[in-house]
């Protein structure tokens, strides 16, 4: 009987030893496979995104590199940057961007500037409060760059108290290929699939294993019903299951559905904000179904005093329909707001009547919103 014991207990441990064995390969392996992920022909022009990305500079830097000079005065009133070296293309070649938005020296600095990846502008004395605009984070809705690009206009030539941060299109290669998906490069966590078969099990174990172990051939052993082993193998191995690992990956899909995970377009704005102390963000967008909404839709969160408040202001000034609509945690309102941003989203109709009417709305939805942060921008 002993022996048989013995013998169960010698399979039960070589069982245990083939399972570590294959998490250790799951591990020393994963990060290969994502190196030769890296070498894909789709992003070989975007390898260095990461290095050059503004993510890695806490703030913009005070050199003004805008060679802009309609204000009449010499003196430019704004910088102009690369932000995300990732998303890079010619925008000009969605024909209703190229249509629509008139050529100015700032809008052909902006346009030239796409092909080597979104850019930000920012405007304003540096004091204040915040704000950040983003346009096109989907690149089949024109209507709100070419709104953010009229009030990028506007802007230019203004002299007011506080900050304005604009990205007119998020992601420039989803813009020129007008389509609202895209493929993006993303972190994730991956946990070990096995961990949920055993994670139970172990912390039984883990809890229990101090009050069952005896002394074998001069060295305590721990362990729980019939599974005996050391002390320190059982730690590690305790610990190895139920360990998570950092993965880059690839993703074909809606870039407002991972603004939550670490890498995609949409986080790098919303980390960007949260880095730079800005505490007011707005999304604009254009979507199918709402042309009964004459002057457009303004999407806040509820319980939100600040966004119920800003997005009232909008509403007075334009008439707008103030509503909460749909949540998911990886929309960039939500995850602004998970961050302790005010975020409203913007949106006018697409797909009925004029992109450019349509524009001209959202475009004053635009100024209502800066107007509320900043009454000198009427
Ligand atoms: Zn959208």
């Amino acid at each position: 009987m002993q022996v048989n014991l013995k013998i169960i207990n010698n399979l039960k441990a070589t069982k245990l030893a083939l399972v570590i064995l294959f998490i250790l390969c799951t591990i020393f392996t994963a990060p290969a496979y994502a190196d030769t992920e890296l070498d894909n022909d789709y992003y070989s022009n975007s390898k260095t995104a990461t290095d050059t990305s503004i993510l890695s500079q806490d703030k913009l830097p005070d050199t003004i590199i805008s060679d802009d000079t309609s204000n009449g005065l010499n003196i430019p009133n704004y910088t102009i940057k690369t932000f995300d070296s990732s998303v890079g293309a010619d925008v000009t070649k969605n024909n209703e961007i190229s249509k629509f938005i008139p050529r100015t020296p700032l809008s052909n600095q902006i346009f030239k500037l796409q092909k080597k990846g979104s850019t930000i502008l920012k405007f304003g004395n540096g004091k204040g409060k915040k704000l950040l605009i983003l346009a096109g984070i989907h690149g089949n809705e024109v209507e709100s760059n070419i709104a953010t690009m009229k009030y990028l206009e506007f802007l230019k030539n203004r002299k007011f108290e506080g900050t304005i941060y604009v990205i007119p299109f998020t992601i420039p290669k989803s813009t020129s290929l007008n389509s609202r998906n895209c493929k993006f490069k993303y972190q994730y966590i991956e946990i070990i699939k096995i961990k949920q078969r055993y994670r139970k099990s172990y912390k039984v174990r883990s809890r229990i294993w101090k009050r069952e172990k005896y002394k074998s051939q001069g060295r305590w052993k721990y362990g729980w019903k019939g599974y005996w082993t050391y002390k320190i193998r059982y730690k590690n191995t305790y610990r190895i299951i139920t360990k998570n690992i950092f993965k880059n990956g690839y993703k074909f899909g809606d870039p407002n559905r991972y603004a939550n995970i670490i890498g995609t377009p949409g986080w790098k704005v919303v980390e960007f904000a949260k880095k730079n102390g800005i505490r007011y963000i707005i999304d604009v967008h254009s979507g199918g179904g709402i042309e009964k909404y004459n002057n457009g839709v303004v999407f806040a969160t509820p319980g939100w005093s600040e966004e119920s408040k800003w997005a009232r202001h909008i509403k007075l000034k334009t008439g707008s329909f103030v509503t909460s609509g749909k949540k998911h945690p990886g929309m960039v309102n939500v995850y602004g707001n998970k961050l302790g941003i005010n975020t409203l989203t913007l949106e006018v109709e697409r797909d009925q009547g004029s992109s450019l009417q349509w524009a001209n709305i959202q475009y004053k939805m635009i100024k209502a919103a800066c107007n509320y942060l900043f009454p000198s921008l009427r």
